[in-house]
């Protein structure tokens, strides 16, 4: 298997606090990876340093073996990384598929200034259509993104973050707001899109029965530190993780 991501190190300060704290990770491409943890331990603040939506203060980020610390997001994107947020953030006013087309235009170099309006050629419709039937969305496709129920627009933005065909894609909580049997079927998504698109998920979530159901590996996050990493199995059994969580969930 191949180490897709390797960070060593990885810090962030707010001030004088710490949100991420010397945290080394590798990730491993085909292995669906959860990052969990209580509020506030820092998952989001990691997720950023790793995609570059946040600048580290110390450490380093390696991706296919390129240091990629210092790099801006949108070349992040270009070399195979993506990610979406944990705040809903598709474009409410444009049709879905448009929504999908931006980013497909974007991998494309092709203007796609929302604002200067839109003229993609027939390949990229063709794509944006395609994305969307992967994630069920195809019969809502001409639909406003803002008219989408919730869950919709979060397969929307699944389906934006997949346009750059990334070999790595971290989703923020992709199932917020989501009822479990909502949370079960949109993680069975990322299951299958991981397979069908040989893309590695990095996945934040909050659901226990979930993460222990979907993952092959997870990340344990507590006061900005990695606590533990490891297979499911071995999770559920930690006493630290047990101690985090007061040994709710996990049973
Ligand atoms: P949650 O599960 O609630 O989303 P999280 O594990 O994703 O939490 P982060 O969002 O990474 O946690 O936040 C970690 C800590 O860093 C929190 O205490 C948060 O308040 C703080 N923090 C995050 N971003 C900033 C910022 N831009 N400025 C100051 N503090 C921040």
């Amino acid at each position: 298997m191949v180490d897709l991501l390797i960070a060593d190190g990885v810090s962030k300060r707010y001030g004088d606090f710490w949100a991420v704290q010397d945290v080394d990770l590798t990730l491993t491409e085909g292995r669906l990876t959860s990052v969990i943890g209580p509020n506030g331990a820092g998952k989001t603040t990691l997720i950023n340093l790793l995609s570059g939506l946040a600048e580290t203060d110390q450490g380093t980020v390696r991706f296919v073996g390129a240091d990629i610390t210092c790099l801006p997001i949108h070349e992040r994107v270009r070399r195979g990384i993506s990610r979406s947020f944990q705040i809903t953030s598709v474009f409410p006013q444009l049709s879905v598929t448009h929504n999908v087309l931006i980013p497909v235009l974007a991998r494309r170099s092709e203007a796609a200034s929302p604002l200067r309006g839109i003229s993609p050629d027939a390949d990229a419709w063709r794509e944006a259509v395609g994305l969307l039937g992967e994630v069920g969305l195809g019969d809502v496709a001409d639909q406003p993104a803002g008219a989408l129920s919730h869950g919709n627009q979060r397969l929307l933005e699944i389906a934006m973050a997949l346009a750059p065909r990334p070999r790595l894609c971290f989703l923020d909580e992709p199932c917020t707001g989501m009822n479990p049997s909502e949370r079960q079927q949109i993680l069975a998504l990322v299951a299958r899109l991981a397979e069908e698109r040989r893309t590695t998920f990095v996945v934040i979530e909050h659901d226990m029965d979930v993460v222990f159901a979907i993952s092959e590996w997870i990340v344990v996050m507590n006061r900005g530190e990695k606590l533990v990493e490891g297979p499911p199995e071995q999770i559920r059994g930690d006493q630290a993780v047990r101690e985090v969580y007061l040994g709710e969930v996990l049973d």
